[in-house]
């Protein structure tokens, strides 16, 4: 089946045996479509191997409780174009994702949060199934091939794409038709190094800034080392000079290089932004969430009132994560006075107690970069492509699928929906243009 690198033809290329390539490929086949797929790495999906801990988180159930699945499911995505993604959600949203797989013969489960898995729990299964679903339908794949080049004519073939292979150096393939599925920056090991904007550069398409996405923050903190480990419950606000521009509950982790956890990552795609555009970005974050600013004083004030007699570092024992305590009390000014008495606490220290509780700023540096990142916010700019369909109004022919384009999601399965979706509908388009359908 996986034939060695030489000239070769086909209908539709794929460029990218990644999410996306895979989805196009398995339908753009099952349409009736000639489908050849040219991938860099020397197996499939490299990248959704790392997916979920290894468990890859498929796609998320929870947006399926409403009225409106599709409208519910593109709240979840961000883009310059914010409308963009809907009518791809609206072909092939959860439901179909879950039918899909199911047909291939890889059951979903739900376990946390809507999240939906293979019910292997192994990413490794959902490669292998997408492997055995192309054997099956005689869909060749050139390993070790990489794209160097896209040229196109107004005869036929109306692509001729230039790549780079191991085994015979320069080779040179053709297709009538061209997805692009290279997907974004990160996790460059995987073979996403941003080639996929180049070439689409090169056909004349305009590249929205790309920046790290659900990624950790590096923060600039004295502490970070004492704080390190440090796990707890609370809301983290992206600030950008005194306005907030987006919160986040959950599970905050502190490293020795800044903060990490879903809540986090989740809001790192603004953060790095506003990095990006040169802004002063602070993370601040609520100890406290689910109480108000006067119920923080009432809650401490009758603390410290029953243990007067303790000293203010015993007092946080129980209330707080321990590690967290004595760099509480150095932001408190009272590091020195290890012996200081909740009784004796001046009003102006209490002050700042009760402030830290809901409002503990931290600047922030950089993301941890797109090595780390789970994805690519920017991208390919949406508006040189049809909604709907993918493909390219600049180069006939010519669709765009998964990460490449400037569309990202949230944290929880919804960039690999994206890449579902999309690897979905382009072929559908493509189908549907070959039958006379569009
Ligand atoms: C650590 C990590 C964990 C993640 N976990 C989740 C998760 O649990 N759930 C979720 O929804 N999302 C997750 N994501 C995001 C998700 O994996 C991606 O959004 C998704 O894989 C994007 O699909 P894609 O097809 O656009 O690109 P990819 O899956 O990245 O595939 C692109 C493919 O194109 C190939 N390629 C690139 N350039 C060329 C070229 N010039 N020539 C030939 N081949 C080329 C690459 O080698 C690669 O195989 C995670 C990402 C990371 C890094």
């Amino acid at each position: 089946m996986y034939d060695s690198p030489s000239s070769k033809h086909h209908e539709l290329f794929i460029i990218g045996a990644g999410a996306s390539g895979l989805m196009a490929a398995v339908t753009a086949r099952d349409l009736g479509i000639d489908v050849g797929i040219v991938e860099s790495n020397d197996r499939v999906g490299k990248k959704v191997l790392t997916t979920g801990n290894g468990r890859c988180n498929i796609t998320n159930q929870s947006t399926l409780a409403g009225t409106d699945e599709a409208a519910a499911l593109s709240q979840k995505y961000h883009s310059s174009q914010a409308e963009f993604p809907l009518p791809v959600l609206k072909q092939f949203g959860v439901r179909q994702t879950v039918e899909f797989f199911n047909a291939l013969g890889l059951p979903l489960v739900a376990i946390e949060n809507g999240r939906m898995y293979p019910m292997s729990l192994q990413a490794a299964s959902v490669l292998e199934i997408f492997r055995i679903a192309l054997e099956d339908r005689d869909v060749p794949i050139y390993f070790k091939t990489k794209v160097s080049d896209v040229k196109v004519s107004t005869g036929h073939p109306r692509f001729t794409i230039v790549c780079q292979t191991e085994a015979e150096g320069q080779v040179v393939y053709t297709s009538d038709y061209l997805f692009l599925c290279t997907g974004g920056l990160t996790a460059p090991k995987t073979g996403t190094d941003g080639s996929g904007y180049t070439l689409a550069q090169r056909l004349g398409h305009t590249l929205i800034h790309p920046v790290p996405g659900i990624v950790q923050l590096k923060l600039d903190y004295p502490y970070l080392k004492e704080l390190s480990g440090v796990k707890f419950e609370g809301l983290g606000h992206i600030v950008v000079g005194g306005e907030c521009i987006r919160s986040e509950y959950g599970e905050i982790l502190f490293t020795d290089y800044g903060a990490s956890g879903p809540p986090i990552l989740q809001l790192s795609r603004k953060a790095a932004y506003r990095l990006a555009k040169g802004d002063k970005v602070v993370l601040s974050l609520e100890l406290m969430p689910d109480r108000t600013e006067e119920e923080v004083v009432d809650f401490l004030d009758t603390h410290w009132g029953m243990f007067g007699h303790r000293t203010v570092a015993a007092s946080f024992i129980g209330i707080l994560n321990k590690k967290l305590i004595p760099v509480l009390l150095k932001e408190a000014g009272i590091d020195q006075e290890p012996n200081l008495l909740c009784q004796d606490l001046s009003w102006k220290t209490k002050k700042i107690l009760y402030r830290l509780m809901k409002q503990w700023d931290f600047p922030v540096l950089d993301t941890n970069g797109f090595a780390n990142a789970q994805t690519t916010a920017g991208g390919i700019d949406t508006t040189e492509l049809k909604a709907g369909t993918l493909e390219s109004k600049l180069v006939p022919g010519l669709y765009l699928c998964g990460e490449v384009m400037d569309v990202d999601g949230d944290c929880g399965g919804y960039n690999l929906q994206w890449a579902w979706s999309s690897g979905y509908a382009a072929a559908m388009a493509l189908a549907d243009r070959l039958t006379g359908a569009e």
